[in-house]
């Protein structure tokens, strides 16, 4: 069986790897590693490799674990779908938001960032396939948010992050982040491309992610 070490180092490894193959270097490609169903102990095991930024999509297990794991100095990556309700925690207790997808939340999560803490980290989720089950908006929709968003003093606009949907062939996969890169080009003040998962690496890379969210490919198969 793989180790949780072999699965790390073999990410790492590809992700060098493919940035190289596209004249980048491998430090701007950053690894978040995606933890959601993935019991506490795992991260503990991941943050001694040093790995230190997870990505959770259920704020109360993410809780579960920042409270369990709160020796740690860990970057917590909010990446699920947001109910406006509970922005109050991800506001306190996470230091980047992914998927934003309306103005309502933004607008929470600006006026509930704490004074003491930096600004939260926020990426606008790009619904890219413009599928009805999934959260985020479209890319005519992009400006409007884009510029309401920006102007959240307690907000700190870093990127667009987006899922397509499941697709095989690799160049289908990177002409649709491909989208997503050229979309980022209107605002260079954007610094992150969240995009890129376990199945869809290497393509993501390819048309120039930023940032790769790796669940499966580092903790192995989630048990549901
Ligand atoms: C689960 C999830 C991932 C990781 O997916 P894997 O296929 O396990 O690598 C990345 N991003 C989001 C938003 C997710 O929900």
């Amino acid at each position: 069986m793989k180790t949780l070490e072999s699965r790390l180092k073999q990410i790492k490894a590809q992700i060098k790897h493919a940035a190289e193959e596209h004249e980048r270097s491998a430090d701007s490609v950053q690894l978040l590693a995606v933890s959601k169903k993935q019991p506490a102990d795992q991260l503990r095991a991941a943050y001694a490799l040093g790995q230190s930024a997870f990505g959770e999509n259920y704020l109360q297990e993410a809780r579960d674990k920042q409270e369990q794991l709160a020796d740690l100095d860990i970057e917590w990556h909010f990446i699920g779908p947001i109910q406006s309700n509970k922005t109050r925690e991800l506001a306190e207790h996470f230091q980047w938001v992914h998927s934003i997808d309306r103005l309502k939340v933004a607008k929470r999560l600006n006026d509930q960032r704490p004074e003491q803490l930096p600004q939260l980290n926020v990426c606008l989720q790009i619904n890219i396939d413009n599928e009805p089950s999934k959260s985020g908006i479209s890319l005519e929709a992009l400006p409007a948010l884009a510029e309401e968003v920006a102007q959240l003093p307690r907000l700190r606009l870093r990127g667009l992050m987006a899922i397509p949907k499941a697709e095989e062939n690799p160049l289908r996969q990177r002409e649709t982040f491909g989208k997503l890169t050229q979309a980022m080009r209107n605002y260079p003040e954007m610094d992150t491309l969240s995009m890129g998962m376990s199945a869809d690496m290497n393509a993501a890379i390819a048309a120039g992610s930023t940032l790769v969210r790796i669940g499966t490919a580092i903790f192995g198969k989630r048990s549901v």
